[in-house]
């Protein structure tokens, strides 16, 4: 085990060290570093079936927000990340799981549920200290509930940050995201859809769906005209996206359903897509800001076996002509190129690796055709996108 203390804490095996060397060689450490810190940009998906990106940012703008348009993709708007700012640690404290404090160190206020434990002392209108795992102070606010009832409401706003160590505006507090007009999603990620490319007709299967951030982008790409399925096993995730397609307007669009997509082709017999996404689960090292992980390279095998069984899958619902698009938030080869090459090497049907032009990012490790993303290059979260063409 090893622990490195840059301003995140990663526990991450040998073996993982070793993956990850593969791909970075002695920029490991600059990766780590990367990954530790947001972006300098945090951007959002702007919801085009409601408005357009200029109209979005003169709302935002009007209300004293930097908001400004990406150079590439008409849809994606960001808000530049000021900091790292010196947050002194107060005498009330409150501390907050993982998820809570990454969004807290990047200015977001905090809700109840992301309360983990807080000092008994704290009353409404109290100076308090937002402290994550690891012990890391991400922010310092004014506390909107005593310690009680942060600690028995279970929801609600709980502290109100006045300073963390990175500022971007609080997205989910503004009108405008309570107005569907936007989604909070990361640039690489808008790649995805823009890969799958889908068009009015086409019958779209997004096999791992919730919450529904690619799903959404594929019916705006479609302009609500395809036939979109959403699947996803979780119940709880499930929920999740069915409220965001409603605050996006978007539900009408989706048909959504709870199924193990690894066997949809035996469940849904009679189902055949013209474009198929593979969003499923990863190891996720790409994902930043990160205050604090922990992985083991058993972690990393075992999700690429299981993004295996993903991707063939889909070759199997796949009508002749198919494109498969498998994207993952995380770098290791082991999940990335090789899950890829085995499953198109495998495929019962005859299957390519399609070159995807995206010039903005980087190429694949010895792999031409493929997209990755490096946080310490790009500046975004780390990333990979492949697209298969079923040939036959
Ligand atoms: N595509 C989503 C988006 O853009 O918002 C994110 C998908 S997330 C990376 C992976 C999803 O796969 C999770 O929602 C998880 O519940 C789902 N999942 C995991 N195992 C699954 C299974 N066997 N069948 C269907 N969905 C599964």
């Amino acid at each position: 085990m090893l622990v490195i203390g840059l301003k995140g804490v990663f526990l991450y095996d040998d073996l993982v060290l070793e993956s990850l060397r593969r791909v970075y060689g002695d920029d490991v450490d600059r990766f780590l570093e990367a990954i530790s810190l947001p972006g300098k940009r945090l951007y959002v998906r702007v919801n085009t079936l409601k408005v357009s990106a200029d109209e979005l940012i003169d709302r935002l703008r009007a209300r004293g927000l930097k908001a400004f348009p990406d150079e590439e993709l008409p849809e994606a708007v960001y808000f530049p990340v000021e900091g790292p700012n010196e947050v002194e640690e107060l005498e009330l404290r409150v501390y907050v799981d993982k998820y809570a404090a990454e969004s807290v160190y990047i200015g977001s206020n905090l809700y109840a549920p992301g309360v983990v434990d807080c000092d008994a002392r704290i009353k409404r209108g109290d100076e308090v200290s937002i402290v994550g795992p690891g012990g890391f102070v991400v922010a310092n606010g004014i506390a909107e509930m005593s310690c009680y009832e942060m600690k028995r409401r279970g929801r609600g706003l709980a502290v109100s940050v006045f300073r963390s160590v990175f500022r971007a505006p609080p997205l989910r507090d503004l009108p405008e995201f309570r107005e569907g007009l936007f989604y909070p999603q990361s640039l690489p990620a808008m790649y995805v859809a823009r890969v799958l490319d889908p068009k009015p007709g086409d019958v779209v299967v997004d096999m791992c769906a919730a919450p529904g951030g690619k799903t959404s982008h594929i019916v705006e790409l479609s302009k609500g005209r395809a036939k979109v399925i959403a699947f996803d096993h979780s119940r709880s995730r499930l929920k999740q996206m069915r409220e965001n397609l409603r605050r996006l307007g978007l539900e009408r669009f989706v048909e959504v359903k709870r199924a193990d997509s690894r066997y949809i082709s035996v469940d849904y017999p009679m189902l055949k897509a013209d474009k198929i996404l593979v969003d499923p689960p990863c190891s996720a090292l790409g994902v930043r800001p990160k205050l604090y992980d922990v992985k083991s390279y058993r972690d990393v095998v075992s999700a690429a076996a299981y993004q295996r069984q993903f991707l063939s899958e889909a070759t199997r619902i796949a009508k002749p002509g198919a494109v498969i698009v498998y994207s993952v938030c995380t770098v290791t080869i082991e999940e990335c190129e090789e899950v890829v090459l085995d499953v198109v090497k495998r495929a019962s049907r005859k299957a390519v690796l399609d070159f995807i032009e995206v010039q903005r990012f980087s190429r694949g490790v010895g792999l031409e055709e493929v997209v990755r993303v490096h946080p310490h290059i790009h500046d975004h979260t780390g990333f990979f996108i492949a697209r298969v063409r079923i040939v036959e």
